[in-house]
């Protein structure tokens, strides 16, 4: 049975066979010759599998089945907050007036469109106590470069030209000290002390004339709330540097508290996280960055502005970093963003933050005895645990997230943040009920005493999947993304 459910679309191929039909040509034909110079013209037909419409439906439909999904199961991946991405989103980005305007439509013919941007721009500015906000960056980590790009082009106008370095915690998300690196700073590590927050008599050590600014993560990437926040604002503004906000994932603080009024100048949200755009397999995202009223000049070209109850997009900003994408940005997950936004409301907002912290606290209350827990104050969206225990029974977190998949769910994130041993990271974000949390934490406890009894049935793990253990190594190098013939 097994071999038949996978059975591949090359392997059905009937020459003749057809899966789709075409209306008659009414148009007058035309020799691609006459189009295209003989180097771009194909001498073979290409091969492709010829089946039917119905074994074409069941070849897409077994592989959709394949995937792991957020509308699938529990997916607890820290970092990433695989919230529930609600459906409504998805009718009003599909609605036609939206999903069938055209990039090169004058302003005048996109003045809805245009308005939702605004009004989009305008919520995440209150949301984060910014000034102003652009949609342009693409995603998070280019919402930092940007954010970057910006500081460096505020400093420069100071002539300011040797604030070099970027300050940013070693507990930090990887493309924090990658953004700096390419937007032209050397990244300084500052280290977390025994609470898991941001070593002071560090950062007073590392900050200087030489700052740029401070990239921080808040709640950090442990999930916990870097307390000494005004006091770090206070070091690194008084030397001079800006401090940039990493909102990622901002579900612990939203209708909460905001960056500005942490003292950030600059943050970036990733509307594909925090406000439930689709995300995995690599976007689109989008991910807006917010600046402070004295980096407002800076932002990139063209700014959306409102003027005499018009929407128009403004080219004359002459210190601006320029233009960071084309046409309007990732619109359509715009669109979802604001559609989540109008639907929850400030207050389901709020309520999003609440239930957020209460059951990541909740997992971590009930795994608290099977597993170590490094850092066992109150956590925020999402906590870590170590496997240190269980790595002494030979059982590495890597093990522990394989069998997982046994139980129907997906591993959180582990080996990150990579300053804990045998990390896992776990966020199980709002929208889940506690069932399903007492789902995953039964599981986990389950493993935990399976790696005492039995650590082989956990090292051999996944047993239930379209596919066993990987060769780890051998997948990454030597990756196997076309078909071939057994
Ligand atoms: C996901 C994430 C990023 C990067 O966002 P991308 O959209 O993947 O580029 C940056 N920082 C944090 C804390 C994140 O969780």
């Amino acid at each position: 049975m097994k071999k038949k459910d996978q059975a591949l679309i090359f392997e059905l191929s009937r020459e003749g066979r057809r899966g789709a039909s075409l209306p008659e040509n009414d148009v007058p034909e035309v020799d691609v010759e006459d189009l295209w110079p003989d180097d771009y013209v194909r001498t073979k037909e290409p091969e492709l599998p010829e089946v039917s419409e119905l074994q074409l439906v069941r070849h897409y439909t077994a592989l959709s089945k394949r995937n792991f999904g957020v509308d699938s199961g529990f997916y607890p991946l820290g970092s990433c907050t695989m919230k529930y991405n609600p459906k409504i989103n998805e009718v009003i980005a599909r609605m036609p007036g939206l999903a069938h305007l055209h990039p090169y439509q004058p302003e005048s013919q996109v003045q809805g469109a245009l308005q939702l941007m605004h009004e989009l721009q305008e919520s995440l500015a209150a949301i984060t106590g910014m000034k102003e906000v652009t949609l342009q960056s693409a995603a998070g980590a280019h919402g930092e470069w940007s954010g970057l790009m910006i500081i460096r082009s505020f400093h420069e106008s100071n002539g300011d030209y040797n604030r070099t370095k970027v300050i940013v915690p070693d507990s930090a998300h990887g493309t924090n000290p990658a953004s700096a690196s390419v937007a032209g700073f050397d990244p300084v590590t500052v280290k977390t002390d025994e609470r898991g927050l941001v070593d002071m008599d560090h950062l007073r050590e590392v900050t200087g004339e030489d700052t740029a600014a401070l990239m921080l993560t808040n709640p950090n990437t442990l999930g916990l709330f870097e307390e000494d926040i005004v006091e770090m604002a206070e070091i690194v503004h008084s030397a001079g540097g800006k401090l940039y906000y990493d909102g990622a994932n901002s579900n612990a603080i939203l209708g909460k508290a905001t960056a500005g009024d942490m003292g950030f100048d600059v943050i970036h949200l990733n509307l594909h996280k925090t406000f439930t755009g689709p995300h995995g397999g690599g976007g689109p995202g989008s991910g807006p960055v917010g600046v402070k009223a004295e980096l407002v000049p800076f932002l990139p070209r063209p700014l959306l502005v409102k003027e005499d109850g018009q929407y128009k997009w403004d080219y004359d900003r002459p210190s601006s970093i320029g233009r960071i994408k084309p046409f309007y940005g990732n619109y359509g997950i715009n669109v979802r963003a604001y559609a989540y936004i109008r639907s929850m409301g400030p207050e389901g907002l709020h309520q999003v933050s609440e239930d957020a912290v209460l059951n990541a606290n909740y997992l971590r209350k009930r795994l608290e005895r099977y597993y170590d827990i490094p850092y066992p104050q109150y956590c925020k969206h999402e906590f870590v645990l170590s496997a240190k225990r269980q790595k002494k029974l030979g059982v590495r977190a890597l093990d522990i997230a394989k069998r997982l998949l046994d139980y129907g769910i997906h591993p959180p994130t582990i080996y990150f943040p990579l300053n804990v041993e045998e990390c896992m990271m776990i966020e199980p974000t709002e929208t889940e009920a506690k069932e399903t949390l007492d789902e995953f934490a039964d599981a986990m406890i389950t493993i935990a005493k399976e790696a005492e009894e039995d650590p082989n049935l956990v090292l051999e793990a996944p047993y239930e999947t379209v596919i066993s253990r990987l060769d780890e190594t051998k997948a990454a190098r030597k990756p196997v993304l076309t078909y071939q013939e057994q």
